[in-house]
C-alpha cells in the first residue's frame, strides 16, 4: 500500500545552505556555507527509508551545489524512495547544473520538467 497513516509520505532533506542566488525574502541560504557532510546525509536517507518514506526531496539552499549529489541520489533510489529535487533553475550554473540534472533524470529513469 503506497499511502498509509503509518507511512511517511514526504521528507525534505536540506543538503546545503549555499545558494547562487540571494532572494530578499530568503532566510534559508547563504553564499559560503559548507555542504552538509555526506555521511550525515547518508544516515538521514537510510533513516527516512527505514520509516517507509515514499518520497524524499532534496532541497537547500541549492541542492545541485552539493559535491556528492550524485551519490546521494543513487543511495535514495537504491532504498526504493521516489527522489525529487527543488532547485531555482537559475542559468548562472547552467553547465554544471544541466549535467547534474541530466544525471538525476537518468537515475530516476524519467526526464524532469
Ligand atoms: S533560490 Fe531559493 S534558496 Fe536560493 S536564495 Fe532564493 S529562495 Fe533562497
Amino acid at each position: 500500500m503506497l499511502v498509509s497513516p503509518r507511512r511517511l509520505l514526504l521528507v525534505q532533506l536540506a543538503v546545503t545552505r549555499r545558494c547562487n542566488l540571494a532572494c530578499g525574502y530568503c532566510c534559508e541560504s547563504d553564499d559560503h556555507s559548507s555542504p552538509v557532510a555526506a555521511e550525515i546525509l547518508e544516515r538521514r536517507i537510510d533513516h527516512a527509508a527505514s520509516l517507509g518514506t515514499l518520497i524524499l526531496t532534496l532541497t537547500g539552499g541549492k541542492p545541485l551545489l552539493h559535491p556528492r549529489l550524485e551519490a546521494l541520489v543513487a543511495r535514495m533510489a537504491s532504498r526504493g524512495m521516489v527522489t525529487t529535487l527543488i532547485a531555482n533553475g537559475w542559468a548562472r550554473c547552467a553547465i554544471g547544473c544541466a549535467r547534474r540534472a541530466s544525471a538525476f533524470d537518468e537515475w530516476r529513469s524519467q526526464p524532469g520538467v
